[in-house]
C-alpha cells in the first residue's frame, strides 16, 4: 500500500467510528465501530476486506478501545500510516478549513465546546486518546462547520441584539459540512459541470438531516444552526419548533431545562411523530401496514424538508440541480419521490424507475426527462476527512 493512508476517527460520547481511508483506493482498507464504551457492554466491530469480526470491550473507554485498534490498524495500514484526521464538529469561527492539532489548536477547540457540549468534549477525547498512542504522527481535526463559514452574514445571524452574537458567538454556524462539500463537488463532476460554477440544494438525510445551498464550490446557507437541533425533522431531534416552546413546557407542565433538551434532541423527530421509531426503514415498513404514526411521521418529513429546500433557493442565483445523500437519501425511493412532489412549482420530477433503482451505493440522476436535475450521491465524510487531511500534511 502506498504511504498515503489516513486513520479516520470519528468519536462520539461512547463511541468511536474509525477508518483507515487511502485515497487511491475505493474501499476502505479497514473501518469498524466501537460501541457502548463505558458500559459492560463495550464491544467493537471491524471489517477488513471481505472479513468481519468483533471484539468484547468490557467497560473500556475511548483510549483502551482505541488502543486495541491500534496494532490492527498498523498491521492493515502495512506500516504506511501517514497521519490521523479527526472529525470535530464544533469549529465556531475560528475554523474555516481543516487544522493541524498542536497545543494553540487544541486549546481554540477546547474553548469552542460551550458551543457544541453535547459534541466537542467527546471529539476531544478520541484527539487525546490518540496523541498518548500515537505521539509522533501528525493529526489533523476536520470541523463540520468549516464549510460553512462562507455563508453571508444576512444568512448566518440570529434576528438578536447583537451583543449576543458580538459577545457569545451566537449565530448559525450549520452542520455536516463535511458531507454537504462532498456530495456538491461530486454532483458537478457526474454532470460534467464545474465545481466553481454550479448551484446545489442538498439533502443530507442521515439520523441527523440538513439542507445546504451551494454556490460555486461555498456553502451560502444550510438549515442547521448554532446547534445541530434547528431546521428539518431528523431521527430523534425536532427540528425548528417555536422557540416560545421551552418557556410554553416550562410554564404548563414545570419542565426542566434538561427536560426540554432530552425532548427536542432525542425524544422527537420521526421517533416522536411516529411513537415507533427513529429509523426510516422500520417506519416505510410501519407505514406500508397502515400505522399512522409511521405514515404521518413520513409525511412531516418530507413536506418540512421541501419547505426547507424552496426555503435554500433564495441562496442559488440558478438551479443545477438537487442531491439527495446520506442513509435515507441515497436508500430510500419514497422520501425522494414524496419529498419532490412538494416542489412542483421548481418543475421537479421524478424518473420512477430511476428512482427505484438508485439505492445502495449508486450514484446518478433520477429526474424525469425534460425537468431539472435531481442526483442521488452517496456521500463520504471518512474519505473526503482523509483527502482534506492528506492536503494539509503534504
Ligand atoms: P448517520 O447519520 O448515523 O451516519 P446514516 O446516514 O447511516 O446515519 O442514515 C441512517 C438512516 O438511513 C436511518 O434512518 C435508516 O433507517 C435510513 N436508511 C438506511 N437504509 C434505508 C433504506 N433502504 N430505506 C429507508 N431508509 C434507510
Amino acid at each position: 500500500m502506498p504511504a498515503r493512508t489516513i486513520l479516520v476517527i470519528n468519536c462520539g460520547s461512547s463511541s468511536i467510528k474509525f477508518a483507515l481511508v487511502n485515497p487511491a483506493q475505493a474501499q476502505f482498507a479497514l473501518s469498524g465501530l466501537a460501541e457502548r464504551l463505558g458500559s459492560p457492554d463495550a464491544q467493537v466491530h471491524w471489517q477488513q476486506g471481505a472479513s468481519k469480526q468483533h471484539l468484547a470491550l468490557p467497560a473500556a473507554d475511548h483510549r483502551a478501545a482505541l488502543a486495541q485498534l491500534l496494532p490492527l490498524v498498523q498491521s492493515a495500514a502495512g506500516g504506511q500510516l501517514h497521519g490521523i484526521g479527526h472529525r470535530v464538529v464544533h469549529g465556531g469561527e475560528h475554523f474555516t478549513a481543516a487544522c493541524r492539532l498542536d497545543p494553540a489548536s487544541l486549546s481554540v477547540i477546547r474553548a469552542t465546546a460551550p458551543l457544541a457540549p453535547l459534541h466537542n468534549p467527546a471529539n476531544l477525547l478520541g484527539i487525546e486518546a490518540a496523541f498518548k498512542l500515537f505521539p509522533d504522527l501528525p493529526q489533523v481535526a476536520v470541523f463540520d462547520t468549516a464549510f460553512h463559514q462562507t455563508l453571508p452574514e444576512h444568512a448566518y445571524r440570529y434576528a438578536l441584539p447583537e451583543a449576543l452574537y458580538r459577545e457569545h458567538g451566537v449565530r448559525r454556524y450549520g452542520f455536516h459540512g463535511t458531507s454537504h462539500r462532498f456530495v456538491s463537488q461530486r454532483a458537478a463532476e457526474l454532470s460534467g459541470l464545474a465545481v466553481a460554477a454550479s448551484s446545489w440544494l442538498v439533502a443530507h438525510l442521515g439520523n441527523g438531516c440538513s439542507t445546504c445551498a451551494v454556490v460555486n464550490g461555498q456553502s451560502r446557507d444550510t438549515s442547521m444552526g448554532l446547534t445541530p437541533l434547528e431546521g428539518v425533522v431528523m431521527g430523534t431531534r425536532s427540528g425548528d419548533v417555536d422557540p416560545n416552546l421551552h418557556s410554553h413546557l416550562a410554564r404548563t407542565l414545570g419542565w426542566s431545562l434538561e427536560q426540554i433538551e432530552t425532548l427536542l434532541n432525542n425524544n422527537s423527530g420521526l421517533l416522536g411523530l411516529s411513537g415507533l421509531s427513529n429509523d426510516m426503514r422500520s417506519l416505510e415498513q410501519a407505514r406500508e401496514q397502515g400505522h399512522p404514526g409511521a405514515t404521518l411521521a413520513i409525511e412531516v418529513f418530507c413536506y418540512r424538508l421541501a419547505k426547507s429546500l424552496a426555503a435554500m433557493s433564495c441562496a442559488l442565483p440558478q438551479l443545477d440541480g438537487l442531491i439527495f445523500t446520506g442513509g435515507i437519501g441515497e436508500n430510500s425511493p419514497l422520501i425522494r419521490s414524496k419529498t419532490v412532489a412538494h416542489l412542483r412549482l421548481f418543475n421537479l420530477a421524478l424518473d420512477q424507475q430511476a428512482n427505484a433503482r438508485t439505492i445502495a451505493g449508486l450514484a446518478g440522476p433520477i429526474q424525469a426527462a425534460g425537468h431539472p436535475r435531481v442526483l442521488v450521491v452517496p456521500t463520504n465524510e471518512e474519505r473526503q476527512i482523509a483527502l482534506d487531511s492528506l492536503a494539509l500534511l503534504n
